[in-house]
């Protein structure tokens, strides 16, 4: 699903990953691990090209995204990503956060997008909310809405940007939950997190970044129990 290869991203000057490569297959779910500033939200953004690389090469789902010839917004489609912050539209409903780029992007009618709409909703745990405005909800509703609105549009892959640092912790729970329900049902998922528990609970793989570059790399049996580079140690120590 991505094949990333010897990827290399410069803010000016400043080298922000350094020759990252990594594969996710279909239906894998990988954790990215790693301290602030060790260049994984810049990964995860490179993957739907809301940053572009210098060198190397990100393949998502057989598209080659930094081909010129590719039409990102055909990857974009494909590829849902949520953020630490919600991004809902605050001056639509719940519900019409769900159904305007299915109307939009995906051209189905107002009825099926309503439809598939009130669907994850339910899934989610919040149909109630349909018709309020986002700024009505706690901040594990909003992030929550902001996950249905990317199943919507039927993602292969869903990105995941420290989706819970930004909610109350008695709030992060709700959201792993309908993240571990992505996972059981075969969603393929990078996501990027510091819950622990989760990663240990869900991930087939762990990858732990430091200063831009891919420091270690292994199931989280391995990770947590016997890590082989002394950065990795020294990060497990300091959040363990
Ligand atoms: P992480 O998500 O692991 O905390 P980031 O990928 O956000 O790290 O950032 C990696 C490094 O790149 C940091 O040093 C950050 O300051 C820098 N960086 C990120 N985005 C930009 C940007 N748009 N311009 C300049 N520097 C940036
Ligand atoms: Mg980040």
């Amino acid at each position: 699903m991505i094949e990333a290869r010897d990827v290399v991203k410069y803010f000016g000057r400043f080298k922000a990953l350094d020759r990252v490569s990594f594969d996710v297959r279909e239906g894998e779910k990988v954790v990215i691990l790693g301290p602030s500033g060790s260049g994984k939200s810049t990964l995860l953004r490179s993957i739907n090209q809301l940053e572009t690389i210098d060198a190397g090469r990100i393949v998502v789902n057989g598209i080659d995204i930094n081909d010129p010839a590719t039409d990102i917004t055909r990857v974009r489609e494909e590829v849902g990503m949520v953020f630490q912050s919600f991004n809902l539209f605050p001056h639509k409903t719940v519900l019409e956060n769900l159904t305007l780029a299915q109307v939009v992007v995906r051209k189905r009618s107002r009825q099926e997008a309503r439809e598939k709409g009130l669907e994850l909703l339910r899934k989610v745990g919040i149909a109630e909310k349909a018709d309020v405005f986002p700024g009505r909800l706690s901040g594990g509703q909003q992030q929550r809405v902001a996950i249905a609105r990317s199943l919507a549009m039927d993602p292969k892959l869903m990105l995941f940007d420290e989706p819970t640092s930004a909610l109350d912790p008695e709030m992060i729970g709700e959201v792993l939950d309908v993240m571990k329900g992505l996972a059981r049902e075969g969603m393929t998922m990078v996501v990027v997190t510091h819950e622990m528990g989760f990663a240990r609970e869900v991930a087939d793989r762990v990858i732990f970044m430091d200063h831009g570059a891919i420091v270690e790399e292994g199931t989280p049996e391995h990770f947590f129990t016997s890590p082989t580079h002394e950065r990795t140690k020294l990060f497990l120590s300091q959040i363990l």
